[in-house]
Formats: structure tokens, sequence, C-alpha cells
């Protein structure tokens, strides 16, 4: 099946611009040819005109359905025009017309020309080459979901927020929505008289226009791509926090402020108060102060789940931000890493910013390693330092697809700029950014990042150059070719190790890489090559010691720096290195006795190689069950946690009707590490607990622990009285919502979901929605149905109760079914710009290669709707037949061996 679609126009437009070279080269001698406008560039606009500056005043009241708007945009125009291309989506252009340098005015008329938002500005006589100004006046429905802007109703009251990542700023003003042109706005917005209103910059003039509006304007932004202005119109809380002090590094004071809907103000303390710690940790880092002048946090009513660096005007999910001192770990944490993210983002993305889509690496992957620096800088005992690398480890999955991005994918259609946000971007790059960190050394690394801040600072920047800032920077120009062989390739190096001793000689080390493939996979294993920095570590005399090279060259034969013969040999020492490993089975039995011995990074590597090597079949299923026995035992509780994600994920390939057996078997394995972890005291502690309660709990069904869950379910949730919130610790609450669902009933199924709705508790919601999807009760999934079909949740609660459901072996049929009935509708509630990201992975939890038949059929039907799906459907396809044939092959095998 070949699910890779001829791209519409390719073609058409570059012929078209021949020509009209063509035309333009004969002609020279005569008048010039103003520019034709030729097909609708179906990418990139090209720069035949560049914008200089941008004046907005939008007219937002939240209570109306439409918002009016005037834009202005002072433009260079390189040759004559008669049209030009521009942005612009679902607006209704009442008025445009362009004014030259000398004040001429010209007419135009505006036509959008492709679904992505590609409109045509003709003009009634051909512009001259120069300086001119283009001006619309115009107006637009609000959305309703978080694109563009939108607008939300909570109790009876009406806010409007945007999120213009990455092609929606189009819907709310014309102009040249690529990043690649970054130029200052003035911004003016018209609001209801008690309306708060918060954007990019500082407010400088109000104006009361006495007819219950008010004029806001704001001051001149710094060199921005449209992407990253904000807006927040509405009856929200605003809380006007201390201005930050000024630090070494930072000689004026920032002003910070934080808004959410009515009512929830009061909890956005925790978050003000953990602002200034990780801003420093960050301004540390860069040797340069946060770049703009104010910072507002913005909590969005009905945020899709995450969070977006506006300029000077952050929005988070409320999870993110709405919580307290006392909130669950979970949440905190979450704030914490997404925060710094974020902020991270203020340099990496904002004061340099990617050219084009392309490169939006050069923002994610840097903010996802840099989160995990900040976060842990700021907050030692958090539980961060390791998060790089777990999180490069969790994309190695998505990696081992034929279908795989490169972290660097040309984008050449506007449809496809949404699948370039996904694992590999973001964990894959912070991966490799980490690994190559490693390689040159922290410091010469950091002198690289802040050249290259220096160098582009309120400008864009491609890989190419950010690769030059390093090796200038670090002073290590072999650098590049390592990066590029990472960027620009998709898929995860196996490095395949050996050792060789003969008497009176050093040892030797032979050192292979190739591209790791799964069981059923169509990759070519031999087809990888990579500039991989390889260290590995050993026992010598019971020592650890380690040794590194530079591997590039299919195959590399070392000579090791010691005497007697290495034992215990791990090619990935620390876990530096993006790569998987593989070993014969009597290296993989040396290195397994030593398991609990190990760091914790290097156990989480091997946590990760052992389960790749079950899945491609070189690793049998007992040798793979007693590596992760021994493994879950270690001390790190990370280790531990990543062994629970490993047998919870394994457990899709056994056949329902031997469940319970296994189950025996992974409480047999996991019951142990528990009671070790019953008096918890710091954080990893906290969250291992958690996650291994609900592994023993919910996926391993432990009768024992389950009984008196389900009695503190029944206390939380009011059934026999008053909902008393204090039944429950924070961080038990979804497993004991879960077991609740589970065992009692459709009286706690139904009062929970009542209670769920009415909450204002982000992690309330959150637990009792998680709780809720679990049901195996037909009936009650289809109260799930409904309740998604109604208004009553948040879409991103509406989607987590779909995966889940469509997760859920025994009754993703009913689900699927239900879907294919309303998918009109299921489909709206998720944003537009998230969805060929979301809707095609939703069937990734099948698991036959009839299911995979009939899911591309689903998505096929809806292709309309889901513009840019073809990536995510191909790589969804294909994992739902590497589990089929991972089944077929290895299920017996490993019941056999768990059920022994
Ligand atoms: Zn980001």
């Amino acid at each position: 099946m070949n699910l890779k679609q001829k791209i519409p126009g390719q073609r058409t437009p570059l012929l078209f611009s021949l020509i009209v070279l063509l035309v333009a080269g004969c002609t020279e001698r005569a008048a010039p040819v103003p520019v034709q406008p030729g097909e609708p560039p179906a990418g990139l606009l090209g720069t035949a005109v560049l914008p200089l500056h941008y004046r907005l005043e939008l007219t937002i009241d939240p209570t109306k359905e439409r918002f009016s708007g005037k834009t202005s945009i002072e433009l260079s125009l390189n040759e004559d025009h008669a049209a030009v291309w521009l942005h612009g989506r679902n607006l209704s252009v009442a008025e445009v017309y362009i004014t030259d340098a000398d004040g001429r005015r010209t007419d135009a008329t505006y036509e959008e020309q492709r679904e992505s938002g590609v409109a045509l500005v003709t003009f009634e006589q051909p512009v001259s080459k120069g300086a001119a100004t283009l001006s619309f006046t115009y107006d637009a429905p609000f959305n309703n979901a978080e694109n563009g802007l939108f607008r939300i109703e909570r109790d009876g009251e009406f806010y409007a927020a945007t999120q213009f990542q990455p092609i929606a700023a189009r819907q709310v003003f014309p102009g040249f929505d690529e990043p690649g042109f970054k130029v200052p706005f003035d911004l003016t917005f018209i609001a209801r008289a008690d309306d708060v209103v918060v954007t990019t910059t500082p407010e400088i003039a109000l104006t009361d226009l006495g007819n219950g509006y008010v004029r806001h304007q704001f001051a001149t932004t710094r060199p921005l791509p449209t992407y990253l202005i904000a807006i927040a119109v509405g009856p929200y809380d605003l809380v006007d926090y201390d201005t930050l002090p000024t630090n070494d590094i930072r000689q004026y004071e920032l002003p910070l402020r934080a808004i959410a809907a009515k009512g929830l103000g009061d909890r956005l303390q925790y978050a003000l108060e953990n602002t200034d710690g990780i801003l420093n940790a960050l301004e540390r880092y860069f040797g340069t102060p946060y770049p703009y002048r104010k910072l507002d946090l913005i909590a969005v009513p009905e945020g899709f789940g995450g969070a977006m660096e506006n300029v000077g005007a952050i929005t988070y999910d409320e999870f993110l931000l709405v919580m307290d001192a006392d909130s669950p770990l979970r949440q905190r944490r979450a704030y914490t890493g997404v925060h710094a993210h974020e902020l991270a983002h203020m340099w990496f993305g904002n004061l340099v910013t990617p050219k084009w889509w392309n490169d939006i690496w050069l923002n994610e992957s840097f903010a996802s390693w840099m989160q995990n620096k900040a976060a842990n800088d700021y907050w030692p005992d958090g539980e961060f330092d390791r998060a790089t690398l777990k999180g490069a480890l969790s994309a190695m999955r998505g990696d081992s697809l034929a279908a795989a991005r490169q972290i660097r994918e040309p984008v050449s259609r506007n449809e496809d700029i949404g699948s370039a946000f996904d694992t590999i971007t973001y964990q894959k790059g912070a991966g490799v950014l980490s690994m190559l960190e490693r390689y040159v050394g922290e410091e010469r690394f950091r002198a690289g990042v802040r050249l290259h801040m220096q160098r582009h600072q309120d400008g864009v920047a491609t890989s190419e150059d950010f690769i030059e800032s390093l090796a200038d920077g670090s002073e290590r120009m072999e650098i590049g070719s390592a990066f590029t062989s990472f960027i620009e390739q998709p898929g995860v190096p196996l490095i395949a190790v050996s050792v060789s001793c003969e008497s009176g000689e050093a040892p030797r080390l032979e050192v292979s890489q190739s591209r790791y493939a799964p069981l059923g996979s169509s990759i070519d294993a031999a087809a990888g090559s990579w500039q991989v920095p390889v260290c590995l570590s050993f026992s010598v005399a019971g020592e650890r010691d380690s040794q590194c090279l530079l591997l590039d060259d299919k195959r590399q034969s070392v000579t090791l720096d010691t005497k007697s013969c290495p034992t215990a040999v791990h090619p990935n020492a620390d876990g530096a290195g993006y790569y998987r490993f593989a070993l014969n089975d009597d290296a993989w039995r040396d290195l397994l006795a030593v398991a609990n011995e190990l760091q914790a990074t290097e156990a989480l590597a091997l946590v990760d190689s052992l389960d790749a090597g079950f899945r491609s079949g070189v690793v049998g299923a007992d040798a793979f069950l007693a590596g992760m026995t021994q493994l879950v035992n270690h001390d790190a509780w990370d280790v531990a946690d990543a062994v629970i994600d490993k047998l919870e994920a394994i457990q899709d390939i056994i056949p329902v009707g031997q469940r319970e057996s296994v189950h025996q078997a992974f409480r047999n394995i996991v019951r142990p590490r528990f009671e070790r972890v019953s008096e918890p005291d710091d954080a990893g502690s906290r969250i291992l607990r958690q996650s291994l309660e609900r592994f023993l709990v919910v996926i391993a069904r432990d009768p024992g622990m389950r009984a008196p869950l389900a009695q503190m379910a029944v206390a939380r949730i009011g059934l026999d009285g008053e909902p008393d919130p204090g039944a429950v610790p924070a961080e038990q609450l979804e497993s004991v919502l879960t077991v609740g669902v589970q065992e009692l009933g459709d009286d706690f199924f139904n009062a929970l979901l009542e209670q769920a709705i009415d909450a204002s508790d982000p992690s309330f919601r959150r637990a009792a929605i998680s709780a809720l999807a679990v049901t195996e009760d037909p009936a009650l999934r289809a109260i799930l149905h409904d309740t998604v079909l109604s208004d009553s949740l948040k879409g991103t609660e509406s989607l987590g109760i779909l995966f889940q459901l469509m997760a859920s072996p025994g009754g993703s049929g009913q689900t699927f079914a239900w879907m294919r009935e309303h998918s009109g509708i299921i489909i709206d509630t998720i944003p537009e710009s998230f969805r060929s990201g979301i809707v095609p992975v939703l069937g990734s939890s099948f698991c036959s290669n009839e299911q995979a038949d009939e899911w591309q059929a689903f998505i096929l039907a809806n292709a309309e709707k889901i513009p840019g799906y073809e990536r995510r459907l191909a790589q969804t396809l294909e994992s739902v037949s590497l589990c089929a044939a991972l089944r077929d092959a290895r299920a017996p095998a490993l019941v056999n061996a768990l059920t022994r």
C-alpha cells in the first residue's frame, strides 16, 4: 500500500515561474512586466514581497459570534506587482487597497485560493516596486476550539484567547504567516470596558470610547513572526505579582502577572512564585537577559493540553498553571518542566527563529533539552536529571518505524507543517543534542549556543547556521557531520559490540552499526550509517571503567586501554548515546548479572535495548523476562518505572483470554518492588509508588490491593453520604477512582461522571476522566460516548476518553463503530491544527492487519477534515502491523515464559 500521495500543484508553480522568468528575460528592454500571480503557492510564499511592519486594530467582544479588524502592513516590493500572494483564512474582507511611497492609493480585490489559507490580492493597476502599505478592513468568525482566535463559554461568561502556531494567525489577520518573516507589530484592541486585555507587549494607552468599549494600545514589539503573537480578552481574573528583581545578568525589573478564568485567580500563586528561579537558571545558561519587557502567564479555559511560548504572554492548559503548593507532585512537576520549556523558547524560537518549519527542531529539540537542565537547576530534588534520556528512549519506538520522520524533514505543503510536531522533533532531537553536548563538553557546547544567539538575535536561522555557530563556538569542527548524520536521516542506530581477549594481547572490541528494525519491519537494516559518539563501560578487576570512540564507519575495531579482559560490557556508557545496542547471549547474561549495580542511566538504556532485542527477535522470551525481573529491583525509581512500562506495553500482544494468568505473573514480578517503596519520602519514591500501585491494581489486578482502594473510592465520591476530598491522598486518586469504576457499578460511575463535569480543579477532573474511561461495561461506554458528543467536557478531556476507549482490547470495537457513525462531530471537536497529528493515531492500539485495513478506510473516508494526515496514518498502520507480527512470532513463547 502506498500512502504517499502526489503533492497537488507542486510542479505547476515551478513551470509557471520559469515561464515568467523567460517572459521577463525576453522583454528586458521594454517596460518591465509586473509580477503575475501564477498558481497559489503550496508552501513558502517566496521573497518577492517582504513585510516590514504590521499595525493591527482588532475589535474583540467574546459575547459576539465574530470579531472585526483593520490591518495595515508596510511592505517592500522587489518588482512591480500586478498581484501579491499572502495568507488569510475565513476572513470577510470589506476593503483592501495599497498605498505607495508617494501616498497614491490603488484599490484591490482579495480572494482566498487555497483551503490552507493562501489568498491573492489583485491590484486594479500594477504597483511599482519599492515601499508600500497594504491595508485591509475585515471581519471573521471566532473559532470554537483552540485554533486562531477562539472563544470559550465558562459559567455563563465568555472568554477569548489565541493559538497561532503553526499557521492560524492567518485566521485573525491577513499577512505573511511564515516564521521567516520577522518584523515589529503595533497592536491595538477594542474590548468591552470590563474585560481584561493581554497581549505580547505592555499597554501604553487606554481610551474610553464612551460606548461601553475601550481602546487598548500596546507598545511596539521586537521583530516577531506572526505565530508568536498572543491575545487574551475577557472577564479573566488578573493577578499582578511582584516585579521580578534585577540580577547579575538582567539589569531591568520584569513585570510578571497571570490570568485565569473567573474564580481561579487565587490558584495562580504557585506558578507565579516558581517563575523567577527557572528564569534565572535560563538567564545564567544563555548569559543574556530574558529578551522581552514583561511576562504574562495565561491559563486558557479551553487549552488543548499543552502550552505555547507566545512572546511575553505564554498560554497554558489549566492543568499546567492552576495549582497550589499541595497539588499532586505530578502536576507541579509538569508545570515546572513545561514552564522551563516555554521560557527556554524565549531564546530558542523567539529571539532566534527558524526560517521555515523544516527546522522546527531548532525550537522544540532545544526547548525540550533545555527544560530539563533549567528544571533540574531550579529544583534539584524534582527528578529532572534523567528526563532527557528517558524522553530520547521513548522516542525510539516511533523512530523504529520505516515511516519515521527525520528530525529535519523537508516541508513543502502547508498541510504537512502539523506533522513536524512529533516525538522525533522534541524528544529524539533533545537526545541528540544531549549526546553531542556530551561529546564536545558542556562548556564548549554552551559557547556555541551563546554565539548562535548573539549572531542571529531578532533574526532567523537554519540548521546550517546553527551547526556553524556550534562549530565556531565550541572549536570542534567535526561536530557538523555528526549532527547532520542524525538530523537528516531517520531511524535508531543499533550498535553491536563484541569483545575478544587473547592472552598476552590487549583486549579488542569489534563495534558495528546498522539501523534497528523490529520483527515484521520493511526497514533495510544495512542502509543506516551515522557518525556516532560511542562510549562503553565495563568491569575490570571489580572496577567500572569506560572508553569512547567516534564510530564513523560501518564497522570499527578498537583496542581497549586495559590489560585484563573486561566483563559486563555496557555499550552505552551513562546512556549518553542516541542508539540501541546488541550483544551476544553470553554478553547479555554477563551484563544482566550486574544490572542492579549499574548507574541509573545505564540501567535505563539497558531496559530499552533488552526490550528492543525481544521485539526484533534476537532476545528470547526467557532472557527478556529474567532481565526485566531483575531490573525492576534496581534502586533507581525510574528504572523500575521503565520496566513496568515495558511490561504494560508487551501485554498488547497477549490474547485477552490468557491475560489473567499473565497478570498473576506480573504481580509476582512487581509486588516485591512495591513493598520496598511503601514509605515514600523523596520525589522519586513518590512517583514510583504511584505508578507501581497503578500497575498492580489496574493492569495486574491485584485483588488484595483493590479491595481497600474500592472502599476509599466510595468515601471520596460520597456514595454513602457526602463526598470526602480528604479520603484519598492526591497521588492515589487516579488508582482509587479507577478501581471504583471497575468494581462499583453504575451508581459509582454516574456519580463520578457528574462530579467530574462540575469540578473546577483541573487535577481532579483529569484523574476522574481517566478513571471513567476504563469502564468495560458496554452501557457505561455508551454513556461516555454521549458525553463526548455533548459539550460538557473540554476538548482534551473528550479526546483522552477516546484514546483510552480505543485502547481497550474488549471495547474498542464498540467505540470504533460509534466513531464511524459520528466521525464528523468527533473530528470537529479537535482543533484543526492538531488533527493531522491526533486523529490517525487514535487507531494505534489495534493489533491485526484486518483492523489496520478498517482503520485506513475510516481515515481515508474522513481525509478532507484531516489535511496532512498521510504520515501519521502510515505510521499508525505500520505500528499496528508490527504489533501483529510480534504477536504471531513471540506471544506463545512469552505466555509460556510468564506462566510456567
Ligand atoms: Zn515547545
